[in-house]
Formats: C-alpha cells, sequence, structure tokens
C-alpha cells in the first residue's frame, strides 16, 4: 500500500497508526459483533469512548473539571452563531479580532446577536499581518475577545495568546488546536472543527470554562444552539464515528509525549519549510515574517503558469493537495500534527530540484 505525502488543509492527513487501529476495530468492536458505528450512543462501549476523549482531552491541556468538553456537529461555522447566540444580545459587545476570512465571518454572525467592537483588522493589508498587543483597541466591559489563533487561508498565526482587554478570550483553533500548549486561565471558551488537526470531519470539539457559562445570557436559547443543554446531558445523538476517531488521536498525542513534543516536531517542520522558501526569492512567502504559521505554509512563484507546473510536478512526486485556498491562490502546504516530518523533507527535496530546473 502507498500513501502519498498529503498536505491537505482540510479534511487533513491523521496518522496511521489511528486509521489502521480504527479499521482493525471496525467491523467487530472489541469482540461485541458490532461495530462502534453501529451501537446506540448510550451503550457502554460509547460511553466509555466518549469519557475517555473528554478526560484524554483535559489532561492533554493540563486543565480540570473547571473545563466542560463537549462534541458538537455542524461545524466551526456553527459555533460562530453558537457564541453570541449564547453570550451576547441588545445591550452587549463583544470585541473581535479581525485576521481573516473565518474572523469576518464570525463578525457577521456576532452581529446578529449583539454589538461588535473591531478590536484590529488587517484588511486592508491582506491579511498578511497578526496584531501585536498594542495595535489592538477593546470595548468597555466587553463580555468576550474573540480571535481565530490560526488562519488557515491566508497562513498566518498568533504565537502566543493575545491580550482580551480584561475579557476572556474566545477562540476558534480549528486549525491549530492541540499543536502546542494554551494558556487556558486566559480563556472562556474554545472550539476547533475536528478535520484540521484532530480528527475528521463531523465533530467540532467546544472547551468552555464553568465560570465563563455562567455569563450567559438570559433570554431564551433554542434548546439545541444552548450550551448547557450539552453540559447537562448527552442530549442528541452525537457524530459517534468521529468521536471515536478523535479519541484515538487524542491517544497517540499522549503517546508520542503530549503537547511539549509536538511543538518541537512542528516547529521543525515549519523551520525546513521556511528555511527553503527563504533561501532566495525564487519562492516567495505571502504573509510577514513574525505572523507565519507553524500549520499552513502559504507561498508563491513568479507567475500563476510556473505554480500550475510546480503542482502538477509536486503531484508526479505523490506531494497532493498544495494548491493554496481558492480565494488567495498560490500554493500551501499543511504541515498539522499529523504530516510526517519525511512529508515535509521529501517537499523540501522536490522544492530544491523544481527551482534547479525552473530558476
Ligand atoms: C476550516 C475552518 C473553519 C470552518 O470549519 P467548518 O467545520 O467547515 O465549519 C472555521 N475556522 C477556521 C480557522 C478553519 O480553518
Amino acid at each position: 500500500m502507498k500513501r502519498v505525502h498529503n498536505f491537505s488543509a482540510g479534511p487533513a492527513t491523521l496518522p496511521l497508526t489511528v486509521l489502521e487501529k480504527a479499521q482493525e476495530e471496525l467491523v467487530n468492536y472489541r469482540n461485541k459483533g458490532a461495530s462502534i458505528v453501529e451501537m446506540s450512543h448510550r451503550s457502554p462501549e460509547y460511553t466509555e469512548v466518549n469519557e475517555q476523549a473528554t478526560s484524554r482531552l483535559r489532561n492533554v491541556l493540563g486543565v480540570g473539571d473547571e473545563w466542560e468538553v463537549l462534541f458538537l456537529q455542524g461545524g466551526a461555522s456553527s459555533q460562530f452563531m453558537m457564541v453570541p447566540q449564547n453570550f451576547l444580545n441588545s445591550g452587549r459587545t463583544a470585541n473581535y479580532i479581525d485576521t481573516g476570512a473565518w474572523s469576518v465571518k464570525a463578525i457577521k454572525e456576532a452581529k446578529l446577536f449583539g454589538s461588535v467592537h473591531t478590536s484590529f483588522s488587517d484588511k486592508d493589508g491582506n491579511y498578511s499581518h497578526i496584531p501585536t498587543d498594542s495595535e489592538l483597541t477593546f470595548a468597555d466591559g466587553a463580555i468576550y475577545t474573540h480571535f481565530t489563533s490560526n488562519n488557515t487561508i491566508f497562513g498566518t498565526q498568533f504565537h502566543s495568546e493575545p491580550d482580551g482587554g480584561g475579557a476572556p478570550l474566545v477562540c476558534d483553533a480549528s486549525s491549530d488546536f492541540l499543536s502546542r500548549p494554551l494558556k487556558m486561565d486566559k480563556y472562556g471558551l474554545i472550539y476547533a472543527g475536528a478535520q484540521k488537526n484532530l480528527g475528521p470531519a463531523g465533530v467540532t470539539v467546544v472547551m468552555v470554562k464553568k465560570s465563563f457559562l455562567e455569563q450567559q445570557r438570559t433570554e431564551a436559547i433554542p434548546t439545541i444552539l444552548n450550551y448547557n443543554t450539552h453540559v447537562n446531558k448527552l442530549f442528541n445523538t452525537p457524530p459517534v464515528f468521529a468521536v471515536y476517531m478523535v479519541n484515538l488521536v487524542l491517544e497517540w498525542i499522549l503517546e508520542m509525549g503530549g503537547l511539549q513534543a509536538f511543538v518541537k516536531l512542528n516547529d521543525e517542520k515549519a523551520s525546513l519549510l521556511y528555511g527553503e522558501i527563504d533561501s532566495d526569492d525564487f519562492y516567495r512567502g505571502t504573509v510577514e515574517k513574525a505572523a507565519r504559521s507553524k500549520m499552513n505554509v502559504t507561498f508563491r512563484l513568479e507567475s500563476e503558469d510556473l505554480e500550475k507546473k510546480f503542482l502538477s510536478e509536486a503531484a508526479n512526486h505523490d506531494l497532493v493537495a498544495l494548491k493554496g485556498h481558492r480565494s488567495v491562490g498560490g500554493i500551501r502546504a499543511s504541515i498539522y500534527n499529523a504530516c510526517e516530518p519525511a512529508s515535509v523533507e521529501a517537499l523540501v527535496s522536490f522544492m530544491q530540484e523544481f527551482r534547479k530546473q525552473n530558476g
């Protein structure tokens, strides 16, 4: 069996050991004569999966049960709406830091529920910059400060938590969650669609701090969109297969040495790739160096024709899914936790060879 070097931005590559374990268990889960996807979500087997995933997630992030862990559906895109629906109303304001397309979508939804103070926007800079704390402004008494930790499309990333201006941070961490430790005491809520760095599509992990949830608005919220509904009990059928896979990925993260091990691995992969990009001007990074993402590495070549040639020759070397997002073009190598160093090494060798032949 041959597996390609997969640089997909999402759904993205998963650890081979996780896929193999799922394959092994899929038809006959632990000798029960049925698959985990064929059992009740209230069965002891699935209950164990759900509880294990919850405790592993807390363990990986170094927090206790002051943090609620929810496995929801609707993608990160639903959280753009669910966060303000739970915490904003016509009398409340939230700060939003605008660092790209995903932030813009979150802001659009928040405005349906309350006031939005834009703490910073790099729209005019084509989202190549990540603000320092001194560039941020805040509304008085804001209920939360929302930011997108990693900008999957543009290839920028906050390298540490921004200041919240006195309000708890709410973070769309879809494309870098569990790539590094977080300063959890700065956050009220963190959400992430699983399909980039956590597992397959179909589940969105939401972590919400109990003390932040007490700030929930008092106006009625549709039952399924109310975080407390899911905190109180397993309200409806969760995406069982996706949660099962996330649980296996969490097990793998712990076996690999936890988040500190991934800081090191992700740093090494990113430095190798950016080192190649910076070695002369054949490859051109698209964002400010200080803002560069360690998850989505974006760059351009001299012309679109040369980029096309690059992509097609890369594919011939089993280096796939390197095309930039349709809204920005260029090349994007997504190198999440599960992207192996050997894949980045193969990409860098190809880049060197391609430069020799076309430079
Ligand atoms: C992919 C992505 C989303 C959208 O996620 P869906 O699960 O498709 O709704 C939102 N935010 C960020 C940062 C993303 O990378």
